[in-house]
């Protein structure tokens, strides 16, 4: 069989270092095989691509999502912490079929397409436990999508009243007892189930691959997240967690384990290079060091930090550990959309508020890194985020006639700093054109937005009864985290003596 060839023309290709000059790329079999000067020689039953005003860029990598929330945008109300949010967060899982779980999943790749992302981690929830049908439903839809994506199953052993000592105690009566009541899936089937997932994965792991999602330290027994670590070496995939994510978390932290959730995951074992930490907002310069030398992976997100009001993570810190870093959206119900030029913008931007040490800022360079390279060490994928020969074809190619490119001098800034998503004219993955001149080429949209709203109603109706009792004891909770002893915008260090003194 002869190779499948197409040769982009005319297009600016940005290389790793950041720079763009006009280039032609050969492609084969989905994976770069060449870049060179305008011109370039290849075989006749090359098929051509036009590239003419286009700026190309390797596909942007999430590093962090939840493919679940995308059909509960909205239903998350404005000024909700994480701890609110998790409180209600059982509701959104709730009530859902495998055709739900699959739309979920669809309508989160298809935005994440149309804003030039590419490949995806994916942690994803089922209510009340985790399934093969419901992963690869998920799967399936990445699949359909022609993304490329990590799924991970998001287990715990823990409720969030179980998690958080003290909670209970803090809640009235009546709200008590039937928090007290609640529990999370036992723990031999939510193993079983995971088995089942790793065992059986029927997808081509050059596109999609398993992994496991312990979803919180806290919500998590030690000897759930020992056997988490235990079955991921065994089935040789990654690990995610959300870590130190809130102010609250980190304090709590300290309370039930005498020292910091790092500290803490270090004496089970749990950091290696296996491992992913969603956030990592609440460390201090110990906990960074360990993260660093146990080759932990970080996922910064930091447009779902700002909406949830978890604080700013010390990215800078982290690249000076040498750790990996990458960019994530997190949840379309906690950033509100799955648009990494967006998290690439404000991870830079956010680097910036500290102060005028300008030298500890992220460049736009620096940014755009971690969301292609830094993201794909996340994900676990050596040949993608980048253009360059040996890689695979992700490639997205933005309007260059755009506002925000005109006059153009420097693509990179201009691109990083400027660009929302709205330039994107054709996205490939593998070789293979998802995304052209505004059009979804591998899912039905206009069938996904009418099956949306239909799920979204019957959704809402079954749900109503637990949303309700969740916007109750949110607000509960919301004050109990608020008053955790740490108050304000503290530094990691102040905050441990706080809490310790
Ligand atoms: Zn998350």
């Amino acid at each position: 069989m002869t190779a499948r060839r197409t040769v982009i023309r005319g297009g600016m290709v940005l290389d790793a270092e950041g720079r763009a000059a006009l280039r032609d790329l050969l492609i084969e079999d989905g994976r770069i095989v060449a870049i060179d000067n305008p011109g370039l020689g290849v075989a006749d039953d090359a098929e051509v691509l036009s590239a003419f005003d286009r700026l190309l860029i390797p596909g942007l990598i999430s590093a962090h999502t939840h493919s679940h929330g995308a059909l509960n945008r909205g239903a998350v109300n404005d000024k909700v912490s994480l701890e609110m949010f998790l409180t209600g967060a059982g509701a959104s899982a709730r009530s859902r079929g495998v055709d739900d779980k699959y739309l979920s999943a669809a309508l989160s790749a298809a935005e994440m397409i149309r804003k030039g992302c590419t490949a995806c981690f994916d942690l994803t929830v089922e209510f009340p436990e985790p399934s093969r049908e419901g992963i690869s439903a998920v799967a399936r839809a990445y699949r359909d999508a022609g993304m490329r994506a990590v799924v991970a199953p998001m287990i715990a052993d823990r409720t969030i009243y179980q998690a958080l000592p003290g909670l209970l105690e803090a809640l009235p009566d009546d709200l008590r007892s039937h928090c007290a009541g609640l529990s999370a899936a036992p723990i031999e089937q939510t193993f079983s189930a995971c088995r089942d997932i790793l065992a059986n994965w029927e997808f081509d792991r050059r596109w999609i691959r398993p992994a496991l999602g312990p979803t919180i330290p806290l919500h998590c027994s030690d000897q759930f997240l020992i056997d988490c670590a235990h079955l991921a070496r065994e089935h040789d995939v990654p690990l995610q967690t959300h870590l130190a994510e809130s102010r609250a978390q980190a304090a709590i932290g300290l309370t039930r384990y005498g020292k910091s959730l790092v500290g803490h995951l270090q004496e089970l074992d749990f950091l290696s290079e296996r491992l992913s930490a969603a956030h990592a907002v609440w460390l201090d310069d110990d906990d960074i060091s360990r993260l660093g030398q146990s080759g932990v992976r970080v996922a910064h997100n930091p447009s779902s930090n700002l909406r949830l009001g978890s604080g700013v993570a010390p990215v800078r810190k982290m690249l000076e550990n040498g750790i990996a870093v990458g960019v994530g959206t997190d949840a379309s119900n906690t950033s509100d959309g799955q648009n990494m030029f967006e998290a690439t913008r404000l991870a830079s931007y956010l680097s910036r508020i500290d102060g005028f040490a300008t030298d500890e800022w992220l460049s736009a360079g620096e940014a755009f890194h971690l969301a292609t390279e830094g993201s794909a060490k996340v994900l676990g994928f050596e040949k993608i985020g980048r253009l360059a020969r040996g890689y695979e074809a992700d490639i997205v190619f933005l309007r260059l006639d755009s506002p925000h490119f005109v006059p153009l001098r420097s693509p990179l800034i201009q691109m990083v700093f400027g660009e929302n998503g709205a330039s994107v004219h054709t996205v490939m993955i593998g070789g293979r054109i998802v995304f052209h001149d505004a059009k979804l080429l591998t899912l039905d949209e206009s069938l996904l937005r009418r099956q949306a709203q239909e799920a979204a109603n019957r959704l809402d109706q079954a749900n109503a009864g637990t949303y309700a009792s969740a916007a109750t004891v949110a607000q509960l909770v919301g004050a109990f985290c608020a008053a955790q002893g740490c108050t304000g915008h503290a530094l990691p260090r102040k905050l441990k003596l706080a809490c310790e003194g």
